[in-house]
């Protein structure tokens, strides 16, 4: 297994005339047997990142070391990395069995004997020994994505490089593979890098997730340090579903106004300190509809999940999201104010973005305790 660490990495597409940025200047370790999610919108260079890893690409500038060593001029074949794709790219015309053998084929002296073995093994590991027979064609979604990991394994490589392996998957299908996907990992302790758009599916399976816009490398930390301390306004608004909700406010000492009612004092001024406007961020599962509170609103709908309700409003042009226990639902086009606490609050600098104030709420409660008192 390996560490990756990815010194300066800057790829950029394209001739003098028109020239495409698609990864600037990206710094980072990938522990050894970490599972690291990059995550971001399209176009963001989650992809050009994991192609220059797995060297699919020439770097423009910048290094990969692989456990020290740099592989920065070494193509992907020369690299012990194992790639899995969107689109599974299995030989159509091969069974089950000679897609997931074909690598130890290519790349080793292993007898048919001792391939078939490995396969098997292989296809015990991810519970598709009977397909072994079968074309990819006579598979599911799922049962194909399996035989596309089942090829990566084999190899035993040092590093997982997979990018968005379930984006073909449906919904209840995806959940499942994730899960798997996340067990076999830490079963093997390969390094991976993995590429998703779905901040939620980065959440669920990072150790630690890695925040990408336009080429840049935003945050890199656990699903609850981006979460609850985003370095800035971007990371804050991807992350997070549904999306925190941001506007602009005027300060006024330790009160924050408008737009079109907000108002909000601070007991902690610090973070206002020195200016005249904040952005200020407010996550739906922290606003609490309440008869006093600083955010006078109109209803607009209200969503049922079953479990919860997410409710629609606005506050003068300002489209709110909150998600409220399902019991409670109030009529659509009525007058309603939430109120939030300030540990819940976020702000961020107006020209910079960058964070001035995240949660401060406990994080961790005493699980003996909780499961004791059945609350804490
Ligand atoms: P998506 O989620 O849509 O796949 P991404 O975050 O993976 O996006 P990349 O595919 O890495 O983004 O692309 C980053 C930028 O580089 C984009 O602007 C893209 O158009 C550009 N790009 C990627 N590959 C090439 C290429 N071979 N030639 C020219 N430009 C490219």
């Amino acid at each position: 297994m390996a560490t990756i660490d990815i010194t300066n990495l800057r790829k950029e597409f394209g001739d003098d005339g028109e020239q495409i940025v698609a990864v600037d200047d990206v710094d980072l370790t990938i522990e050894d047997g970490e599972f690291l999610v990059f995550v971001g919108p399209s176009g963001c260079g989650k992809t050009t990142t994991l192609r220059c890893i797995g060297g699919l690409e020439d770097v423009t500038e910048g290094t990969i070391e692989f456990d020290g060593t740099d592989v920065t001029d070494e193509r992907a074949r020369e690299r012990n990395v194992a790639m899995v794709f969107q689109n599974y790219a299995l030989y159509p015309h091969m069974t089950v069995e000679r897609n997931i053998g074909f690598p130890l084929k290519l790349s080793t002296k292993q007898s048919s004997e001792e391939i078939s073995a490995r396969v098997t093994e292989v296809a015990e590991l991810l519970g598709i020994e009977p397909l072994l027979n079968k074309k990819p064609k006579e598979l599911s979604g799922g049962q194909q994505q399996r035989v596309a990991l089942g090829r990566a394994i084999i190899r035993d490589p040092e590093v997982f490089l997979m990018d968005e392996p379930l984006s073909n998957l449906d919904a209840k299908l995806r959940s499942t593979m994730r899960t798997e996907l996340q067990e076999l990992q830490k079963e093997l302790s390969v390094t991976t890098a993995y590429v998703t758009h779905d901040q939620t599916e980065a959440m669920a399976m990072g150790d630690r997730i890695a925040v990408l816009n336009h080429g840049q490398l935003q945050q890199v930390g656990t699903a609850e340090e981006v979460y609850r301390s985003p370095t800035n306004e971007f990371v804050a608004g991807f992350i997070g579903s549904p999306s925190i909700n941001l506007f602009t406010a005027a300060v006024d000492g330790n009160t924050l106004t408008g737009p079109d009612g907000f108002t909000y004092t601070l007991e902690d001024t610090a973070p206002l300190e020195g200016r005249d406007r904040v952005r200020v961020g407010v996550r739906p599962e922290d606003l609490t509809p309440v008869s006093d509170g600083s955010m006078p609103c109109d209803v607009t709908v209200v969503e049922q999940m079953g479990n919860e309700n997410f409710l629609y409003a606005e506050m003068g042009d300002i489209d709110l999201t909150a998600r409220i226990e399902s019991r409670l639902n109030p009529a659509e086009d009525i007058g309603i104010t939430f109120g939030f606490e300030e540990e819940d609050l976020y702000l961020f600098d107006p020209q910079t973005s960058s964070a001035l104030k995240t949660k401060t709420s406990e994080t961790n409660v005493d699980y003996q305790q909780y499961v004791q008192t059945g609350n804490v």
